[in-house]
């Protein structure tokens, strides 16, 4: 019996997983393993972070068929023929990587130290329960540097996340008794200027916004280093500090460590270039690999046309494992296989949980209507893998 092991159970494995067509595949033995016995929609995490949402999880047991066996486990490293992972190690026939993301602090000092992270469910209630520690730690110093929140990253996540927090730390300053007007956020960038996916009007709103949320914008920030309570940055060529309760790290995502703790595999970034069948390219152990397929975050794909690498984003995740099911298939049956093609069908950037920005089709959108796509975004999803049920979440 030949075995499919499929590696993570975020947006990209789960969409290969429920578009396996199983009857084709008749007595294949097929094998989740991943560190979780859930699916997190990492999108939201930091929704969970910010107290805006109590959950994000969907437990795997709920989403997949019986055929599939569902193993938690923590992958350590990929081998020509297994993968070891902490309880066992597990031999293949087809292996698809779909481990995600982690957090890159670029080689910065004190990032890892003193600044969270937001990379999955387990977490994102971590810091949730640091940012509130905050509010308490200040009703006993009535220090206000405690309520001095720093994000790091005036990209699509910082964004996301700072927006969020500054809404919903107000509402639960008022719930516990503090002047919620003391609360001070900052958005460090080192670019001139945030959101550089978007165009110069829709920055602008949101940059409206944030004011209207009481949030600082220190663009052209270069981080130097963080330190306990500070986030030391260049800014016009001179050297300052920016006092912070708490520091939050959204400032940049790699592929996952596993990648980059295997030798088997020539990697950048803890990613894997693959080709647009997306199995591993420009790789030494390349003629090792041919059974081998790596999607989502762990996947680096160049965009043919322009020549650059697609950025990571659960859109294009599911995607990659929606195609590579159907590749699957056609494989087995000794049909030809289609090279993915990846056209994006926009972005969609919350402000808040009542208000965004984004770009969908071509067209610029903002406000409650951009909301409303976004969640309408996410409930696909979750139509996607629950069916019927996933609506109604
Ligand atoms: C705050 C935030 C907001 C975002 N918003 C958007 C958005 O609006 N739109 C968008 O398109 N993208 C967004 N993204 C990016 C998006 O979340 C990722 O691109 C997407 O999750 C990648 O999907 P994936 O399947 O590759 O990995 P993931 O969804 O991250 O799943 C990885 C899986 O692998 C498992 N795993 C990891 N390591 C191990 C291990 N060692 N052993 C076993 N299992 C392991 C994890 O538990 C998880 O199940 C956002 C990201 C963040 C952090």
């Amino acid at each position: 019996m030949k075995k499919i092991v499929v590696l993570g159970a975020g947006y990209a494995s789960l969409a290969f997983l429920k578009n396996l067509d199983l009857e084709a595949l008749g007595d294949y033995e097929i094998l989740l393993i991943s560190r979780y016995d859930y699916h997190y929609t990492s999108i939201l995490l930091h929704e969970v972070a910010t107290g805006a949402r109590r959950d994000a999880r969907i437990y795997l047991t709920d989403i997949l068929p019986h055929k599939i066996k569902i193993i938690q486990d923590e992958v350590l490293e990929i081998k020509e023929d297994k993968v070891l992972a902490k309880k066992q190690s597990y031999d293949y026939d087809y292996l698809v990587v779909g481990l995600g993301f982690q957090s890159d602090s670029f080689g910065i000092a004190g990032i890892k130290e003193y600044a969270t992270p937001i990379v999955d469910f387990e977490n994102a209630l971590k810091l949730r329960e640091k940012i509130y520690l905050q509010i308490e730690k200040y009703k006993k110093t009535k220090d206000y540097k405690d309520l001095k929140f720093v994000v790091c990253g005036g990209g699509f996540s910082g964004i996301e996340t700072i927006t969020s927090l500054a809404i919903n730390l107000k509402k639960f300053c008022v719930e516990q008794g503090v002047d919620s007007t003391l609360l001070q956020f900052v958005c460090i960038e080192a670019m001139p200027d945030i959101l550089p996916m978007f165009s110069a009007k829709l920055v602008q709103k949101t940059k409206k916004f944030l004011k209207t949320e009481n949030v600082e914008l220190a663009t052209g920030c270069k981080i130097l280093r963080c330190e306990e309570g500070r986030v030391i940055v260049q800014r016009n060529d001179k050297e300052e500090a920016i006092e912070a309760g708490l520091i939050i790290w959204t400032a940049g995502v790699k592929g996952n460590a596993v990648i980059e703790n295997s030798s088997f595999f020539t990697s950048g970034r803890s990613k894997v270039e693959v080709d647009t069948y997306l199995r591993p390219y420009n790789q030494e152990n390349q003629d090792k690999m041919q059974n081998i397929y790596i999607i989502g975050d762990c996947a680096a794909l160049k965009d043919v046309e322009s020549g650059r690498f697609y950025p990571p984003t659960a859109q294009i995740a599911i995607k990659q494992g929606e195609y590579l099911a159907k590749a699957f298939k056609n494989r087995i049956l000794g049909v030809g296989v289609e090279a993915f093609n990846y056209i994006s069908e926009g972005t969609v950037c919350s402000l808040g949980e009542e208000c965004a920005i984004g770009n969908v089709k071509g067209m610029d959108i903002s406000g409650k209507i951009a909301i409303f796509i976004k969640r309408m975004i996410e409930k696909k999803w979750l139509y996607k893998i629950l069916g019927i049920r996933g609506i109604f979440r």
